[in-house]
């Protein structure tokens, strides 16, 4: 078995095992409304009283809202490659969960996108190394 170390860009918003990446959201106990990136106390529902908020991991796949691509390196504290290449965007819809998740695209272009394409959680690392999670091909 070899151990790696990883580096994830945020601690608490995802994770990586055997099973690849995974977003991890907080869930109401009283009403069910998810929320990314987890968030604790109040439920965001403004129907709902609860503060019970309890950690869930959510869909590894959903279905691109919308698309975009970045064709100029993001302001600090975002460390950009040199030479800068564009990163792809993408706003993945969680059916079950009832949310939008952004996240860069590996591997896809905008030419590769579509909305409503079905698209699965994977991670990559930014420039600067850390790990970060990415929406990619569905395995
Ligand atoms: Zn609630």
């Amino acid at each position: 078995m070899i151990l790696v170390r990883m580096t994830l860009a945020i601690d608490g918003w995802f994770t990586i095992d055997d099973n690849g990446a995974c977003l991890i959201g907080t869930r109401c106990a009283a009403c069910g409304t998810v929320a990314f990136p987890p968030r604790h106390g109040f439920c965001p529902s403004p129907r709902c009283e609860s503060e019970s908020m309890a950690e869930t991991r959510l869909s590894r796949r959903g279905r691109i809202w919308s698309y975009t691509n970045a064709c100029y390196p993001p302001p600090a504290p975002f460390v950009a490659a040199e030479p800068y290449l564009p990163v792809t965007l993408a706003a993945v819809e969680l059916a079950e969960e009832g949310i939008v998740v952004l996240g860069q695209v590996k591997d896809l272009t905008v030419d590769d996108l579509q909305v409503g394409m079905e698209v699965e959680l994977t991670h990559g690392a930014l420039a600067d190394g850390p790990l970060v999670w990415m929406w990619g091909r569905v395995s």
